[in-house]
C-alpha cells in the first residue's frame, strides 16, 4: 500500500432500510407500528373504509378510545381514581390550563424551574395568579437539578410543578420529588420510560410526540380527588372536568388510534421495567462513550444526566456542524441541538432502538479518529 488509506464514512441503516432518527420530537415511531398502520389504513377491518373517515362515537373508535386508556392504567399502575384524557393544544396548552384550574385566587402554587419548558409552565401560571420559584437551576444554564434541600416549598401550595426531563438541556429528575403537596408533573420527553410512583402526583401531562405516538394528543391523568379541587366556573373546553370519563367533542383521532398502537407495542415489550432496564443500557453505552475522551463533552452535570436526551459538544461549534452533516449522510439523522443552546443532542426514547445507539457511538469513534 503506497497511500494511507482514507478512513471510509460509514453507513448505517435499519433492517428495513430506514435511517436511525435521533429526533426531539416529532421523534421516531417503532417500526410495527408505521407498519400496521400502513396496512390497514384504507380499509379498517370490515368497515370498507379507513378508521379516519367514520364517528369517533363508532364502537369501532370507542374500542381504540378504550384500549388506550386501559393500556396505559395497566403500564402506570393507575387505580380507579384516576382519569385518562386525550387533549389537543399539545403541552404548551397544559401550562395555562393547568393553573387555570388548580391555582385557587387566594393560593399559590410552586414551580421548579429546571428548563425553557419549565419557565414557560411557571410564566403561564403566573400570568394567572401566585405562583412561587421553589427553586431554579438557571444560574448554571439548566445544566443540572437543584438539590431538593434547597427547595423552597410552601406547605400551603396548591401543587408543586416540575419538568421530569429536560429536553433541551438533556437533564432528568433522577428520582421523583417528594413534597407534602401533589405534584403536577410535564412528563412530555420522558412519560412511560421508567417507573413512576401515582400516588405523589395529582397531575400528569405530556404531548405524545417525544414517546407516545405522533403529534396532534397530550395525554393527561388526573387523580379524581385532585380534580374535584380544580376552580368554578371554567371555559367549558378548559375545565378538565368537560373530559373526565367521556369525550366531549371530536377527540384527535388519528393520534390516539396510533397511540393505541405504541401501547400495544410497549406492553408487547414488558411494560415500563423492560423499557426501563433498555433504556438505561443505551444512555449507558452513550454516555460512557462520550466520557471515554476529552473530544465530546456531556453538557449536563452528571448528577442530572437524561436517559432521553443526551446533549454533548465538541472541541468546536465548527466541528458540531461537521458531524450533524456526515452524520446525516451516514444515516443519523436529528442529532443538531436545540436552537437555543447549540451543540448536539441525540434524543434516545423509547422506540429508539439500541442498534441505532450503537450505530451512534461507532460513528462517534470514526468520526474522533477522523477530526480528534
Ligand atoms: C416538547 C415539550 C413541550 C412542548 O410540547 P408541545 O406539545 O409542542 O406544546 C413541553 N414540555 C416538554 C418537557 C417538552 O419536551
Amino acid at each position: 500500500m503506497t497511500q494511507p488509506e482514507a478512513l471510509q464514512t460509514p453507513v448505517y441503516r435499519t433492517a428495513s432500510g430506514r435511517v436511525y432518527n435521533f429526533s426531539a420530537g416529532p421523534a421516531v415511531l417503532p417500526e410495527p407500528v408505521l407498519l400496521e398502520v400502513k396496512e390497514e389504513l384504507p380499509v379498517y377491518r370490515n368497515l370498507g373504509t379507513s378508521i379516519l373517515e367514520i364517528s369517533h362515537r363508532s364502537p369501532e373508535y370507542a374500542e381504540i378510545d378504550a384500549s388506550a386508556k386501559a393500556l396505559l392504567r395497566k403500564l402506570l399502575g393507575l387505580g380507579e381514581e384516576w382519569h385518562v384524557l386525550f387533549l389537543q393544544g399539545g403541552a404548551s396548552l397544559q401550562f395555562h390550563q393547568v393553573p387555570l384550574n388548580f391555582l385557587p385566587k387566594d393560593g399559590s402554587a410552586d414551580y421548579l424551574i429546571t428548563g425553557a419548558w419549565a419557565q414557560k409552565a411557571y410564566k403561564e401560571a403566573k400570568f394567572l395568579g401566585n405562583a412561587r420559584v421553589a427553586a431554579s437551576s438557571e444560574d448554571r444554564n439548566f445544566s443540572y437539578i437543584p438539590d431538593p434541600s434547597t427547595w423552597e416549598l410552601d406547605p400551603k401550595a396548591a401543587y408543586l410543578h416540575f419538568t421530569s426531563n429536560n429536553t433541551i438541556y438533556g437533564t432528568q429528575f433522577q428520582t421523583e420529588p417528594e413534597a407534602e403537596v401533589p405534584l403536577v408533573c410535564d412528563a412530555s420527553s420522558d412519560f412511560l420510560s421508567r417507573r413512576i410512583t401515582p400516588e405523589r402526583y395529582g397531575l400528569i401531562y405530556a404531548g405524545a410526540q417525544k414517546n407516545v405516538g405522533p403529534a396532534g394528543v397530550t395525554v393527561v391523568l388526573i387523580r379524581d380527588d385532585f380534580l374535584q379541587r380544580r376552580n368554578q366556573p371554567l371555559p367549558t373546553m378548559l375545565d378538565y372536568g368537560t373530559h373526565a370519563g367521556k369525550l366531549f367533542n371530536t377527540p384527535p383521532v388519528f393520534a390516539v388510534y396510533i397511540v393505541e398502537k405504541v401501547l400495544r407495542w410497549l406492553e408487547g415489550l414488558g411494560g415500563l421495567p423492560a423499557i426501563e432496564a433498555i433504556n438505561d443500557r443505551k444512555a449507558a453505552l452513550l454516555y460512557e462513550r462520550i466520557d471515554r475522551t476529552d473530544f465530546y463533552r456531556g453538557t449536563a452535570e452528571p448528577g442530572a444526566r437524561s436517559k432521553m436526551n443526551v446533549t454533548f459538544r465538541l472541541p468546536t461549534e465548527e466541528l458540531e456542524q461537521r458531524f450533524v452533516a456526515e452524520a446525516k449522510q451516514a444515516g443519523l439523522i436529528g442529532l443538531k441541538g436545540h436552537r437555543s443552546v447549540g451543540g448536539l443532542r441525540a434524543s434516545i426514547y423509547n422506540a429508539c432502538p439500541i442498534e441505532a445507539v450503537e450505530a451512534l457511538v461507532s460513528f462517534m469513534d470514526y468520526f474522533e479518529q477522523r477530526y480528534g
